[in-house]
């Protein structure tokens, strides 16, 4: 079960500094929103506002990729002065390449950063791109559909 292996594996998005990135080599990050940088239906904390104006200082690109609606993701990201993409059918890949595509970035020097092991990270990996698995933000109150997929993570996670 390697396949669903995330290259790295942190906490919380903030593990992620100037210096790592600089150490990884990343340019662009690629995010999912909810139970990554936010709790559902919840606008980003201070943490995420630092976090953007961190990485803006460093020269990273950030962009939400989320299967929530367009609306979900530009109430989210147009207070931060990001933008990203909604419906964007993880762990399929076509609409991300595309929107990547868009935004010049480059896989070499992309990271997908997301709490799900099944969309996010597999969809990282058909995107050749590093990935990092975080442990979801306010699991309390995620979805039912998304703790039963906790389940079935835990089983694959127990095998690495
Ligand atoms: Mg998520």
């Amino acid at each position: 079960m390697k396949y669903f292996q995330p290259d790295f594996e942190l906490k919380h998005f903030t593990e992620i500094t100037a210096e790592w990135l600089k150490t990884n080599n990343i340019k662009t990050i690629l995010s999912d929103l909810d139970s990554t940088l936010a709790i559902h239906h919840q606008p980003g904390g201070q943490d995420v506002e630092e976090w953007v104006t961190m990485l803006k200082e460093n020269g990273v690109e950030l962009a939400i990729v989320s299967n929530n609606s367009q609306g979900r993701v530009d109430r989210f990201s147009e207070p931060l002065g990001i933008h990203g993409l909604g419906r964007s059918g993880k762990p399929a890949i076509r609409k991300i390449e595309r929107y990547m595509q868009k935004m010049g970035a480059k896989k070499e020097t992309s990271l997908f950063l997301g709490d799900q092991l099944f969309t996010d990270v597999w969809c990282g990996k058909r995107l050749n791109m590093k990935t990092a698995l975080v442990h979801p933000v306010g699991e309390e109150h995620e979805p039912w559909n998304i703790r039963l997929k906790r389940v079935f993570e835990r089983l694959i996670r127990r095998r690495w």
